[in-house]
């Protein structure tokens, strides 16, 4: 008999799973498990979603209409992912929702809403509904090139009927503030210690140049790995299509200060794409620019060399999707997420795993065969943070949710992914339904976060370059999952039971 081999291991590299000659989904395999020698404390979830931009949190929302406008955006970058807002709109609106995220949240907001001493009230009230805040500085002409002369807030107007009332006699005139120059660590010193909302920054002459606010000293403490710029500003993304009129949109986006954009297109690899691509890297260098969507190395690589810093990969596996039904065009996910992988990872450019991430492992197994983030359409579109409102349906809540390319989304505007806004006869690439009630996204992404650390510590890797390792040198140990494997691994010899993610729901729910 043969001496035991100490050296045999459990299950296969991911290089002979995905090199069987069929495509693998993300429910087929199983990720064996590794040592562990360290707490879920010492799991760091840091990626990177294009060559120039890290995150705390490897996820995404998806640039979909029912999923990603500025609210859903600022929340997921204050929970240290990113959100992409989506385009099925008009410029000036996509341009809005961009400024609305970069002005969530600041270090010193640079170019404050000021007005005068004879403006009123009524003004005030027309800022706080447009932007969300309503302390304004006040300037001797409302503009920043005269001196600083008070501030009005909420306080001073709160009683106030007459809504004609110039601001002059409601302003407070006493103010603290710092002098041009100061260091944001010490103007936030200034600010707590003054015990204000506001410390507004002036120059030798008395003009406003700059104000920090203790609401954002706040969203600081609470949010400590947001995704933020060198100004404290939260990242957002934005989606253009590839048309020749979108670089319009693109040029207003970059003014408006968008950190990244994805070229939104199902199947990525086409002039038109790499046109686009072209024009982005000339508007803007500081502009990251993800190109997709991508399925093979082939189509990897052509949008690479056309400079593009990230690479979205998915055709078809989406919630929504009907696509692979349809064109007969598309690929299994887990090994498009591979194979792009081994591709991208060559020149260093990291790889979005998009769609089909319908639950906590489908996240973690995109991450697995060498996703860095994963993009989210459906899991996200049943938070209270998404655009729309809740129904009712026999006693459940429930959200719209739409692929851009359902007839709904097109008539609104959506085909432009997909080549057929103008045509006559349109062949939707997705469908329009409703996703349940998942509670605020800042219950729920920390839920998956946690998730997240469990199962790295079970895989025995403590970060996701780790985990990348393992994936290339063969430690991360895969194995296919029979039909009877897939059924035992899920509940099974029930009468009953409770679904623990609803649990999960209903306990974030009561806490508000
Ligand atoms: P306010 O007291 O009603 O003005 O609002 P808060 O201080 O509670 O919140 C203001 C939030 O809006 C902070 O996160 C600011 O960074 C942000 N913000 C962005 N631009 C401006 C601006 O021009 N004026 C004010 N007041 N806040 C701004
Ligand atoms: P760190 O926050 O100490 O790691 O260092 P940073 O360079 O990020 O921040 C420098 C200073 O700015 C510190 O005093 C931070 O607390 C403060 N800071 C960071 N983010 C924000 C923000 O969004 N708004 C404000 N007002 N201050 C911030
Ligand atoms: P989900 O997370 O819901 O499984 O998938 C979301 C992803 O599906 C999106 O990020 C996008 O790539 C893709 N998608 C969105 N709308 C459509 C559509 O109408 N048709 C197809 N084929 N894919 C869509």
């Amino acid at each position: 008999m043969a001496a035991p081999n100490p050296e045999a291991r459990d299950g296969e590299t991911a290089e002979t799973l995905f090199n069987k000659g069929y495509g693998i989904t993300y429910n087929d395999f199983i990720l064996l498990p590794g040592r562990i020698d360290f707490g879920i404390d010492a799991v760091e979830l840091d990626t990177r979603l294009t060559r120039g931009i890290r995150l705390r949190t490897p996820m995404a929302s998806s640039p979909m209409d029912t999923v990603t406008g500025w609210r859903m955006a600022a929340y997921m970058a204050l929970l240290g992912g990113i959100g992409f807002i989506h385009y099925n709109n008009e410029i000036d609106e996509q341009v809005e929702e961009v400024r609305k995220v970069k002005r969530f949240e600041n270090g010193f907001i640079m170019d404050p809403i000021v007005l005068g001493p004879d403006n009123t009230i009524a003004d005030v009230n027309a800022i706080k509904a447009r932007d969300g805040f309503s302390s304004i500085p006040i300037t001797e002409d409302g503009t920043r090139a005269t001196r600083l002369i008070g501030i009005v807030t909420n306080r001073d107007i709160e009683f106030r009927k007459d809504l004609g009332t110039p601001l002059r006699e409601v302003m407070t005139r006493d103010l603290v503030t710092a002098p041009k120059g100061t260091p944001l660590a010490e103007a936030n010193r200034i600010l707590r210690e003054s015990k204000k909302g506001k410390l507004p920054i002036v120059d030798a002459q008395g003009r406003l140049v700059a104000m920090v606010t203790r609401t954002d000293l706040v969203k600081n403490r609470d949010f400590p790995g947001a995704s933020k710029n060198e100004h404290k500003q939260l990242l957002v993304g934005a989606a253009v299509s590839t048309r020749k009129d979108d670089r319009e949109r693109l040029d207003a986006l970059v003014a408006a200060g968008v950190d990244v954009v994805v070229i939104d297109s199902a199947q990525g690899d086409s002039t038109f794409q790499v046109a686009m691509i072209t024009h982005a890297k000339e508007r803007s260098r500081d502009l990251q620019v993800v190109g997709g969507n991508v399925v093979t190395k082939t189509q990897c690589r052509a949008l690479i060399d056309a400079g593009a810093d990230g690479l979205r990969v998915g055709m078809g596996p989406g919630s929504i999707c009907i696509t692979q039904e349809t064109m007969a065009v598309g690929r299994a996910q887990a090994t498009a997420v591979y194979d792009c992988s081994r591709c991208a990872n060559e020149f260093g450019v990291p790889i979005i795993a998009d769609g089909g991430i319908s639950n906590l492992a489908y996240l973690v197994k995109s991450l697995a065969v060498g996703g860095s983030v994963a993009m989210m359409g459906g899991l996200l579109a049943g938070t209270q943070e998404a655009p729309g409102d809740y129904y009712y349906k026999d006693g459940v809540r429930l959200k719209r949710y739409r692929g851009m390319a359902s007839i709904e989304a097109m008539e609104a505007g959506g085909g432009k992914r997909y080549f057929m806004d103008e045509a006559a006869v349109k062949v939707p690439q997705g469908v329009a339904g409703y996703v349940v009630d998942k509670g605020s996204l800042m219950d729920f992404i920390p839920y998956l976060t946690q998730g997240l650390r469990y199962s790295f510590q079970d895989l025995g890797v403590r970060s996701i370059p780790e985990l990348h390792a393992a994936l290339a040198d063969g430690r991360l140990r895969f194995e296919l999952r029979s039909p009877s494997a897939q059924r035992e691994g899920g509940v099974h010899s029930m009468f009953s039971y409770e679904d623990p993610f609803m649990n999960v729901q209903e306990r974030a729910r009561r806490k508000w």
